[in-house]
């Protein structure tokens, strides 16, 4: 069985940076502006002996009200399907309302959810994450999907049951 792991966050916190990192392709477009990506990208990935599925997702807009109109069907479809969800926040801005508004959807779902604070490059990481425990979603995986910082870390943790 080829695990599945959807990238799952609000815009611009590195979704399609982690994507194109773990891909190491182009297929999904990193955008200087959130947004741009709408629908669900599948990308073939390995790790050591084990391939996986990696899915990008655009379509989580915490700009509206409720978290069934904010996360997009997109979204919604991709976090069923997956084995894995790496749920995204941006340690540079700290915990938004659509963070929580999405943690409060994960925290329902059956589905092993690993929090990713991306961005952690160049910052004091423990000083930015602390706030991320509110979510609830228990440890903070640090990285920095631009330059790779903590991505092995992270797999490691993601699919050790694969
Ligand atoms: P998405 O909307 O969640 O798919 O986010 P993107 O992957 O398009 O990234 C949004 C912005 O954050 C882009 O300008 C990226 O260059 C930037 N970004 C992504 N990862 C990192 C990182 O690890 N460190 C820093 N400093 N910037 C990053
Ligand atoms: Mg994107």
């Amino acid at each position: 069985m080829t695990p599945v792991v959807a990238l799952v966050g609000r815009p611009n916190v590195g979704k399609s940076t982690l994507f194109n990192r773990l891909t190491r392709s182009r297929d999904a477009l990193v955008a200087d502006f959130p947004g741009l990506t709408r629908d669900r990208k599948y990308g073939q990935a390995s790790f050591g002996e084990l391939n996986f599925i990696v899915v990008d997702t655009g379509g989580i807009d915490g700009s509206e009200e409720g978290i069934e109109v904010k996360m997009a069907e997109q979204s919604l479809q991709a976090i069923e399907e997956a084995d894995v969800v790496l749920f995204m926040v941006d340690a540079r801005a700290g915990v938004t309302s659509a963070d929580i508004g999405i943690a409060n959807h994960l925290r329902r779902q059956q589905k092993k959810v690993f929090l990713v604070a991306n961005k952690t490059d160049g910052i004091d990481g423990d000083a930015h994450c602390a706030d991320f425990y509110s979510l609830a979603l228990g440890e903070i995986h640090q990285i920095a999907a631009a330059h790779g910082r903590g991505v092995t870390a992270l797999l490691e943790k993601a699919l050790a049951p694969f």
